[in-house]
């Protein structure tokens, strides 16, 4: 690196953080809101729940959708979710052991309350 190079590294330091980059900051904007087109799907290959004591998706499911299995993971109980995405907005693994996804027919409350009738629940 030439003397020229190393000021203008320099200089460029010392003018502070670079912007965010755009997906981060719509990510920081992040607003959990409701969305019934949506539903969150649980991805128990990477959820820490299964070897250690991750609590973030349950802690912020409002309508606490999200139990907690420990040694196994997440379960969601998909007619309580409302799609908020504030769950996997809050996973911090990569990838995201929950995620949103369009909600189909056999995940809709209706659809829900006849697999339990079902199962004789
Ligand atoms: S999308 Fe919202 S309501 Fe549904 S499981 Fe995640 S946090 Fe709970
Ligand atoms: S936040 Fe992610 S890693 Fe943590 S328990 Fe929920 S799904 Fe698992």
């Amino acid at each position: 690196m030439s003397l020229g190079e190393a000021v203008c590294t320099v200089s460029d330091a010392l003018k502070g953080p670079a912007a965010l980059p755009e997906e981060i900051q719509d990510m920081a904007d992040f607003e959990a809101s409701p969305r019934e087109n949506e539903v969150a799907v649980a991805y128990n290959d990477t959820c820490l729940a299964r070897s250690s004591g991750c609590f973030s998706c349950v802690e912020r499911c409002e309508p606490e959708a999200i139990e907690l299995i420990q040694g196994t993971g997440i379960r969601i109980n998909q007619q309580i979710c409302t799609g908020c995405g504030i769950c996997q907005y809050v996973c911090p693994v990569t990838p995201k052991a929950v995620r949103m996804q369009v909600r189909t027919a056999t995940q809709t409350p209706s659809a829900y309350h006849a697999e339990s009738q079902q199962r004789g629940e």
